[in-house]
């Protein structure tokens, strides 16, 4: 499991290990502890969730894993012993529905490839259950949409998996640019890849994955820009590069993408499959610039501003961060800052981003 390359590079892990939870959850403040932590059933017990949500749920103020979705029978031993759960709370992909029966989980969290994220979320949302997915929500908007739709239905709450909705740095980015410390924001810069291994793996096939490095990491991108301006883009232009055909026979490798914002502000955007190294982003603005690179780590991500400061906040695990705000938000029946309404628009840009490509040309959004 060490030796996966993707999780070497996202894990920055002395400030990983080290970092406290932050009080006030990265500038939104929690309301009282509950009386009873809501229970959190891992739905997928890949690399994500192993190493990275379970230990989060060890921290967490609001919730707790109180269960899981696996189809593995080893894995559901090994969770077992490991986390103290009860043989009730272990279910597989076919055995879901019991869940409608078990009191102590309230919130499936969707931790699968891509395109079996909508099937989960709605047996969960069947079972009575709230559900947080991971990103990207799925792999079109009409999934996305059903998605949504059957959440309502249920009257249960959606989120999704934006940590970097809530990492402190990006955080003082967006302040800076609200704020217009530098100026008016205009120009973004923003890159995020990995080199993918195995050949054989969900990522690298279209029918899980929905398309490659952009919708695995080029997402991050799309969010920066989206977050850095306040805005929705207008305009979309695309064009990928594959340099190796048989690897990248399904999806995409290389995708470089230009997007307008209404206020005039112009992102440029790389996400690849096939390089290590790119994981940041610069804002160019009229008086000065500022940026974080490394941006998309799970920890250690800092950056510099051209007026002197270095941007360096510790980073709590955005794991147990983005989950304390959700859980916070059931509690409180307030609107989750990450709602399945901002997965599915992110779709429609990457999608728009796959129209630009296939056709050659730019894509109007307005
Ligand atoms: P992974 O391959 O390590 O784990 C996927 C899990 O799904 C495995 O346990 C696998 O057994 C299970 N699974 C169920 N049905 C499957 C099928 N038909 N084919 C393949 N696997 C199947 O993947 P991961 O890295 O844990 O990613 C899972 C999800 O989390 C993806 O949507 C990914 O985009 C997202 N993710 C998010 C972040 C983040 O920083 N937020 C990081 C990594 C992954």
């Amino acid at each position: 499991m060490s030796q996966n390359p993707r999780r070497q590079f996202l894990t920055h892990s002395a400030a990983l290990a080290a970092a406290p939870l932050l009080a006030g959850l990265a500038g939104r403040a929690l309301g009282q502890a509950p009386a009873r932590k809501l229970g959190v059933a891992l739905c997928g017990l890949g690399n994500l969730s192993t190493n990275q949500i379970a230990p989060a749920l060890l921290k967490t103020r609001n919730c707790r894993l109180a269960g899981i979705v696996t189809g593995t029978p080893s894995k559901a031993e090994e969770w077992k012993k490991k986390y103290g759960l009860a043989d009730k709370s272990v279910y597989d992909y076919k055995t879901m529905h019991r869940m409608a029966d078990n009191k102590d989980i309230d919130i499936v969290y969707v931790v699968t490839p891509n395109s079996l994220h909508l099937e989960h979320a709605l047996a969960a949302a069947a079972a009575g259950k709230h559900v947080f997915c991971e990103k990207p929500m799925e792999i079109t908007v009409e999934r996305c949409q059903q998605m949504l739709d059957g959440l309502k239905k249920a009257g249960k709450m959606l989120g999704v998996g934006y940590r970097c909705q809530f990492e402190p740095n990006h955080l003082e980015c967006v302040r800076l640019a609200k704020e217009k410390v530098l100026g008016d924001v205009k120009v973004i810069d923003a890159n995020f890849g990995f080199a993918i291994g195995d050949p054989t793996q969900w990522r690298l096939k279209r029918e899980l994955a929905g398309g490659g490095s952009l919708m695995d990491v080029g997402i991050y991108c799309l969010q920066t820009t989206r977050m850095i301006t306040g805005e929705d883009p207008v305009w979309i232009n695309a064009a990928e590069v594959k340099t190796d055909a048989v690897k990248f026979k399904e999806v995409d490798e290389t995708v470089m993408w230009q997007t307008k914002f209404p206020s005039g502000v112009v992102a440029n955007c790389v996400s690849t499959y096939s390089a290590n190294g790119l994981a940041g982003f610069r804002v160019a603005a009229s008086r000065g610039w500022f940026g974080l690179d490394p941006a998309y780590f799970y920890g250690g991500n800092r950056g510099r501003r051209s007026d002197g400061p270095e941007i360096n906040i510790p980073v709590a695990d955005q794991f147990a961060t983005e989950l304390e705000e959700f859980t916070d938000a059931i509690i409180n029946k307030r609107p989750t800052k990450v709602p399945g309404e901002m997965g599915l628009q992110d779709v429609k840009y990457l999608t728009a981003i796959y129209e630009s490509i296939k056709k050659g040309r730019p894509v109007s959004l307005s």
